[in-house]
């Protein structure tokens, strides 16, 4: 089976809470993109996100969520000068702590920061067919120049879900990922 490869860059999900903290009491996200997961965005809004050495801008993604997550690529917490633990998306219990600044004001986010697992959308049909299922433990393998097989991705399965590799920056320049190369095959 061939996946779409989509790469994430550094970004974070905010609480209803935290957003009006950062951007003021009743503000609401503005989409500059729809992503290919149902109802997910990226917003026009980017925060600072403030380590103990540089500070990096980081683009929202929508919609709110129960609680604030940022994920990072592993050279964004090296700049940054945080460590951050290898997380599935919503595994925040002792993540990486950062301070946060957007234009009407700052916060601390104690817990919270993590390096996202690669991982695989897919959607409940299409996971019965190909014989996966949700939390199992994959292997993809990645053509052309630079290409490789990356071990440990996690399949993720809902109904909602539409079929996609996600794979960070770092991955995905180290594969030699781009416009042309963007598939991977699954490897079981
Ligand atoms: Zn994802």
């Amino acid at each position: 089976m061939l996946i779409p490869i989509e790469v994430s860059a550094r970004h974070i999900h905010l609480s209803q809470k935290d957003l009006e903290l950062l951007f003021g009491t009743g503000h609401q996200l503005t989409i500059k993109q729809t992503l290919s997961q149902t109802g997910e965005f990226a917003a026009q809004e980017t925060i600072e996100l403030i380590g103990p050495q540089n500070s990096l801008s980081a683009r929202i993604v929508g919609p709110t969520r129960p609680h604030t997550q940022v994920e990072l690529s592993y050279s964004d917490c090296h700049l940054l000068g945080i460590s951050a633990p290898l997380r599935l998306s919503g595994d925040l219990a002792h993540s990486a702590s950062l301070n946060l600044v957007g234009p009407a004001g700052q916060l601390t986010l104690e817990s919270g920061v993590i390096i996202s697992k690669r991982h695989l959308h897919i959607d409940t049909a299409s996971a019965l067919t190909n014989h996966l299922h949700n939390g199992q433990i994959v292997q993809t393998k990645i053509t052309g120049e630079r290409g490789g097989i990356l071990d440990q991705v996690v399949v993720r399965v809902s109904d909602t879900f539409t079929l996609a590799l996600h794979l960070d920056t770092d991955e995905a320049n180290a594969l030699g990922i781009d416009s042309h190369n963007h598939q991977a095959e699954l490897l079981v």
